[in-house]
């Protein structure tokens, strides 16, 4: 990781007056051209699905609202030379060698493991709870009983969500259970969402099972790592192509007659185009305080959850993920609340029954949008994984040759 702050994003960023060229005086500018797509978001899957039609001879006008590029998953350097998330600590994780293949073209990957602990009662224990948890916090006898009682009713390595535990029978389990359900989600889960674990989806839990192993890595994906220079450097170079153009601070939703091309792929908000029609879909989003300090290294992981005490759901210490050296460093405590547009940035749709419904209304008016195409967490309304939204950008890409 070099020690120094970005570089411009290589990737064309229009100036105001280019911008104002572009809105219905586009002739007048040298770079005005024809567009095939205006591609709404330049996060992930604004350009990943960008890339790959402009390599296949479209003509691309990303527009990003914010002013930056890469969505959530943007990455800057602070004054002292830090560098950090803004939007929350972004590690790179997946089974897909397809997706790790393609972004690996506008990045090497710097390996790394993550690795999580959580406060449990005054004691920082890893997280997944894991055979290596169960030891840390029960007395050896009753964690050997409980050890042989996971591994013979799941087998070794089986990864269980909690509230598949929550259901067993036998009185061992079901106490362990209760105790992991208690000191690690319920908490945990009504700060990050408002919500009791049992009101969501199970699969929001089941990302972070009961791992029958001694195994502390938060994902056991086979690839994982930060870019070595950055999440924007690397999107940066994915939009930096002779037929993409981008602009920046500019939201589509009020300028959009303005900006025209043949077809749209939108990655903001569904309910927002459709003027929330079927009412506001909710999201969850996060306040960060932001804490530096003079000193090589703070907490004793990169992440450290706390599920009960505080107001706050996580800590980070953003050096231990890049790998950065520095006499500073700079840590982010999250805090959890409601998503209000216009006072704060969607970060989380809320996996819910009653959410889907919605959603699948504004997908039936999506349906009738034949010149829009709707991609990413937002627009999709589901909790992808930067691996998730790269591989459906790539089908969709894929769907449109
Ligand atoms: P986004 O990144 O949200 O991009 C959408 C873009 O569209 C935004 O830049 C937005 O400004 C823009 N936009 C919206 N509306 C408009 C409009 N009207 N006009 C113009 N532009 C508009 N994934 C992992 O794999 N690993 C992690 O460790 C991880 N950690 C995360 C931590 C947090 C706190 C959060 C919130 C997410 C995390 N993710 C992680 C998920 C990851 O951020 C997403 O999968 C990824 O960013 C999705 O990309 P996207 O392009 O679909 O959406
Ligand atoms: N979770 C929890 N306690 C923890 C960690 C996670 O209850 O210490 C639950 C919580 O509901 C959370 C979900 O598991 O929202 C998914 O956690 P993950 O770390 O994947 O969340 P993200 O990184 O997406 O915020």
């Amino acid at each position: 990781m070099p020690n120094q702050r970005h570089k411009e994003p290589e990737a064309k960023i229009y100036s105001i007056k280019e911008r104002l060229a572009l809105r219905g005086y586009a002739s007048e500018s040298e770079e005005a051209m024809e567009y095939d797509w205006v591609v709404v978001g330049s996060g992930l899957s604004g350009a990943t699905f960008a890339e790959r039609m402009a390599a296949r001879g479209h003509r691309i006008l990303v527009v990003e609202r914010r002013h930056h590029l890469g969505g959530n998953a943007y990455d800057t350097f602070e004054k002292n030379g830090v560098l950090i998330h803004p939007y929350g600590p972004h590690i790179f994780h997946t089974n897909s060698h397809t997706v790790f293949t393609y972004l690996s073209r506008f990045t090497t990957f710097r390996p790394y493991i993550h690795r999580v602990l959580a406060m449990i009662h005054g004691q920082a224990v890893p997280l997944p709870f894991n055979l290596n948890t169960l030891r840390a916090l029960y007395p050896i006898r009753l964690a050997d009983r409980l050890e042989e009682k996971l591994i013979s009713h799941f087998g070794y390595g089986a990864r269980v969500p909690i509230l598949n535990l929550k259901q067993e029978h036998d009185r061992d389990l079901k106490e362990l259970a209760t105790f992991i359900y208690e000191n690690v989600f319920l908490h945990y889960t009504r700060k990050q969402w408002g919500l009791d674990p049992e009101a969501l989806d199970p699969e929001v839990t089941a990302r972070v099972p009961i791992v029958v192993a001694r195994d502390d890595r938060y994902f056991p994906d086979r690839y994982q790592g930060i870019p070595e220079d950055g999440y924007t450097r690397m999107i940066g170079r994915m939009l930096t192509h002779p037929r993409i153009h981008l602009l920046l601070g500019v939201d589509y939703l009020k300028e959009r007659q303005h900006l025209k091309a043949r077809r749209v792929l939108y990655t903001g908000p569904i309910d927002a185009y459709f003027d929330y029609t079927h009412g506001p879909l909710p999201y969850r989003t996060l306040y960060f305080r932001w804490e530096r300090r003079k000193a090589e290294k703070v907490l004793p992981a990169s992440v450290v959850n706390y599920p009960n005490e505080q107001t706050f759901t996580r800590v980070t210490e953003y050096k231990q993920l890049t790998g950065q050296e520095s006499p500073y460093t700079a840590l982010s405590y999250e805090y959890p609340e409601n998503y209000e547009p216009g006072r704060n940035e969607p970060y989380y749709p809320v996996p819910q029954k009653e959410n889907r419904i919605r959603y699948q209304k504004y997908l039936q008016l999506a349906e009738r949008e034949t010149s829009v195409r709707f991609l990413g967490r937002l627009a999709d309304y589901r909790y992808y994984n930067m691996d998730q939204a790269v591989a459906r950008a790539l089908k969709v890409a894929e769907e449109e040759t």
